[in-house]
């Protein structure tokens, strides 16, 4: 039986799949599963791919990307003076994949089906399949892509999803460039119901918001505009792009550029520091128009949030904690089953091949963390109310690893214990904890931002790894997540504080330090009954008193480390 391979023809990458043994699977080209839908022009060549996306940088005028953006129309593309449609360029990245994929599975790829957004019109249908026609690809059907992914979902282990013979599913498709929402009835066949999107809103706005903040920076701090250079803007796009993809697992990132082209050749480097929370509040209106878009499927469908059984996220974009976050908002916790934002599109088309070559498919099963990992943290610094906050949602696809930052509470604080719990509760002990680790800190003021990791790989083992920021003073173990209550750790690497560290506070900082010792020494000694320890006491926190009013700074330092190391040393003696 002939093999019909499926095609996700996207706007920023593309990738081919097949039917493996009646499960779909996704070719690696190069290593890679998702092959970059750029074509550059050498002039010996035509480079399609990763390649072709590496040559955007230097060639800019020479690489052509997002040609899906004008697929249908009739818009040319320009290079070295030779007219190229929008179907050309198609064609070229379709028969790279036919090529690769035959290469690799040893096998012509003749047949394919290739998968389209549910809001392309008649022209640009017939366009895609054009394009595959003239990469000598026989087009067996073009079909939705919010179709595709279902029917993969459709055919996930059925114990993942609502047993229900008949769903209502929405697709959320955010990817590279283009904005898709469909809502859809899935049972013995499936229906789209209602199909919107917007198909200029995607990665690359996201991407471009962080350019405009790296191009404000060079501005303030060199003088130069670069907002008309092609080949910053390139290289600036490229950072951006890391810097958002990194920001969806760490809460911040930092772009390191240097050398960036311009016009002048002037030395311009740059490093930019970007939080999450930053970058989320920069895109917050163009996922504020995602909602809207959601609104106007359902009202066209004439359903309502609360009808929908499950949201499937397809695109890259939807990796963006943000996103999840609205969905969840919108739809309510747990509404996302575990799919693939990158390859369900493709092997979906690839169950729709066998469907047609009339092969046997069998249920797909997706690895996934079943509970969400999260770890203990102050809530409330009056009552010591704790809670905890998610690191790792449940239903994660995995391998992954998710880290976040949070602070100290109070200056020197000498310890931070991260508490590793599994369950779906804000409240610690409603959950499973299965882990702890403690770090000792080197000395710093409250506010110092300490990351907790997470990574949770395919046997379950959970790495956790903690980390004072700037004091490079890290601690990592392994916890086995079958073996619940056990707190065993497999694996335990640390790096010791260095205590001789000392920081720089502000004057407010300082000030915040001083009441914070003589508020906690002064409820000590009231606690005390021993009376020789009640002395001593008594009198370091006298001298720490007299050299602040001397405001001799050596001697306040002096005074202050002799009181917290006898406080410490009191309350290690108490525990
Ligand atoms: P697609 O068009 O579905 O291939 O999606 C590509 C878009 O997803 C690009 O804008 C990528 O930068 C973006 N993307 C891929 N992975 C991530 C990630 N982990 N976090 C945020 N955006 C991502």
């Amino acid at each position: 039986m002939k093999t019909i391979f499926g095609i996700d023809l996207g706007t920023t990458n593309s990738c081919i799949s097949r039917l493996n043994q009646g499960k779909p699977e996704v070719i690696s080209i190069h290593g890679s599963l998702l092959v970059p839908s750029v074509v550059s022009f050498d002039p010996a060549e035509t480079i399609v791919g990763s390649r072709a996306k590496n040559r955007e940088v230097l060639h800019p005028e020479t690489t052509v990307s997002s040609v899906k953006r004008i697929m249908g129309t009739s818009e040319k593309i320009i290079i070295q003076e030779r007219e190229y449609t929008p179907e050309d360029i198609s064609s070229y990245i379709l028969e790279y994949l036919k090529n690769q994929a035959g290469e690799i599975c040893q096998e012509e790829v003749e047949s394919v089906v290739i998968t389209v957004p549910a809001y392309f019109t008649d022209a640009q249908r017939r366009s895609t399949q054009k394009a595959g026609e003239a990469a000598g690809l026989k087009v067996e059907r073009i079909i939705n892509e919010p179709t595709a992914a279902s029917l993969f979902y459709n055919h996930m282990d059925s114990a993942q999803r609502s047993d229900k013979s008949e769903s209502l599913v929405l697709v959320y498709d955010l990817g590279g460039g283009t904005f898709d929402v469909s809502v859809l009835r899935l049972g013995e066949l499936s229906e789209v119901l209602a199909s919107t999107g917007n198909t200029r809103l995607g990665g690359d706005d996201f991407d471009q918001a962080i350019v405009n903040l790296c191009l404000e920076q060079i501005m303030q701090n060199h003088g130069t505009d670069l907002r008309q250079y092609r080949p910053a803007l390139a290289r600036l796009k490229d950072a951006a792009e890391k810097a958002k993809i990194t920001l969806s697992s760490h809460p911040f990132t930092t772009i390191q550029e240097t050398l960036i082209p311009n016009p002048a050749n002037h030395d311009i480097d740059l490093s930019l520091e970007i939080t999450r929370d930053e970058f989320q509040s920069m895109i917050f209106p163009y996922l504020q128009t995602t909602r809207k878009e959601m609104d106007r499927a359902l009202q066209e469908a004439s359903l309502s949030a609360g009808d929908i059984d499950s949201v499937l996220l397809v695109g890259g974009s939807t990796r963006i904690p943000a996103v999840t976050a609205l969905l969840e908002e919108y739809f309510g916790p747990s509404c996302m089953p575990p799919v693939d934002p990158d390859l369900s599109v493709a092997k979906g088309a690839a169950i729709q091949g066998g469907i047609i070559s009339g092969s046997h498919i069998q249920q797909v099963l997706i690895d996934v963390n079943p509970h969400t990992l999260s770890t203990e943290v102050l809530e409330n610094i009056e009552n010591m109310r704790l809670k905890c906050v998610p690191i790792i949602p449940r239903n994660t696809q995995i391998p992954v690893t998710r880290s976040e930052l949070f602070y100290t509470v109070i200056p020197y604080q000498r310890l931070v214990r991260v508490g590793v719990y599994q369950g779906e509760s804000r409240v610690p002990e409603e959950n499973t904890q299965i882990g702890a680790l403690d770090l000792q800190l080197s000395p710093s003021p409250a506010g110092t931002p300490v990351q907790i990791e997470y990574s949770y790989d395919l046997n379950g083992i959970i790495r956790v790894r903690v980390e004072q920021k700037g004091y490079s003073v890290k601690r990592e173990v392994d916890l086995d997540s079958s073996r619940q209550n056990q707190m065993f750790l497999v694996v335990d690497m640390e790096s010791e504080p260095d205590m001789e560290d000392d920081f720089e506070e502000t004057p407010f900082q300082e000030q915040q330090t001083t009441n914070y010792i003589l508020h906690k020494a002064r409820g000590i000694l009231e606690g005390l009954s021993d009376e020789a320890r009640k002395n001593t006491l008594s009198s370091l926190i006298k001298h720490y008193e007299t050299s602040l009013q001397r405001d001799d700074e050596d001697a306040v330092d002096e005074a202050e480390e002799a009181l917290v190391d006898y406080m410490d040393e009191l309350q290690d003696r108490e525990e």
